[in-house]
């Protein structure tokens, strides 16, 4: 079966309105005429308006990076899934290492927000993962397996996409090998429908994505850094797209 190809960019807290526009631009026309991938930017919460009013009508999405497990009241700071469907989000990062590990998230808490993101209609980017350690001490599918269980155990895994991000890949530059990832794609792909999106992430770059998408259970990428380089952003999604 073919499942939808997904490059997602996730720009962490970085950005200007100025310095956007510019990216925005170039990766639009980029991106025009290319077929056989979806693209999309998750902004920081301040652009989504930009984003939204930019992206518009193009063909490429956008969404959030995080939100809140609780659908408003008084939760300072917070973001929620209906403040984000506002903007036309289509795409959210729920469970992000870095959520997790420098904001204690816990694998109910992401649970929770992969549920009200599917429960109102925005598309989670669920990720999971495991630590160098955990790797090392061979706890890498216990690791994942827990992180997604936590989701698949409310319920359907349906209308999301499923990221496998190793942590001592992500921002790094040591990037798992295409062998390494789809080992863990392919235990993924038992636990969720078999039309759900499994993107790779870990400093994928336009020099390892064409290997990297190469795998058989390897449907797309969430990309962090090389997202901020519309040129780099444009080499992965063509990587993409041509997967056979
Ligand atoms: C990420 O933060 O999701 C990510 C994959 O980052 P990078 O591509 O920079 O490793």
């Amino acid at each position: 079966m073919t499942r939808t190809r997904l490059v997602a960019g996730n720009w962490k807290m970085h950005g200007s309105l100025a310095a956007n526009r510019a990216l925005l631009d170039a990766v639009v026309s980029g991106l025009s005429g290319l077929r056989g991938v979806e693209c999309a930017v998750c902004v920081p919460y301040p652009y989504l308006a930009q984003a939204a009013e930019r992206l518009r009508g193009t063909g490429l999405a956008w969404g959030a990076q995080n939100m809140s497990e609780h659908l408003d009241g008084a939760y300072t700071g917070e973001v929620s899934v209906a403040m984000l469907k506002d903007f036309s989000c289509r795409y959210v990062i729920v469970g992000h290492s870095e959520r997790r590990l420098l904001y204690r998230e816990s694998d109910g808490q992401a649970a929770a927000k992969f549920v009200a993101a599917v429960t109102h209609g925005l598309t989670p980017i669920f990720c999971v993962g495991e630590t160098l350690e955990e790797r090392d001490a061979g706890r890498t599918e216990e690791v994942v397996a827990r992180q997604l269980d936590a989701v698949v155990n409310k319920g359907e895994f349906t209308q999301a996409v499923l990221a496998y991000e190793p942590v001592w890949a992500i921002g790094t530059g040591r990037t798992a090998t295409p062998e390494q990832a789809q080992v863990v794609h392919a235990f993924l792909r038992r636990k969720v429908p078999v039309e759900t999106p499994i993107l790779y992430g870990g400093s994928v770059k336009p020099q390892n994505a064409a290997a990297i998408f190469a795998m058989p259970d390897v449907d797309g990428g969430l990309i962090g850094g090389a997202s901020l380089a519309a040129g780099d952003f444009l080499a992965i999604a063509r990587a993409a797209a041509k997967k056979g």
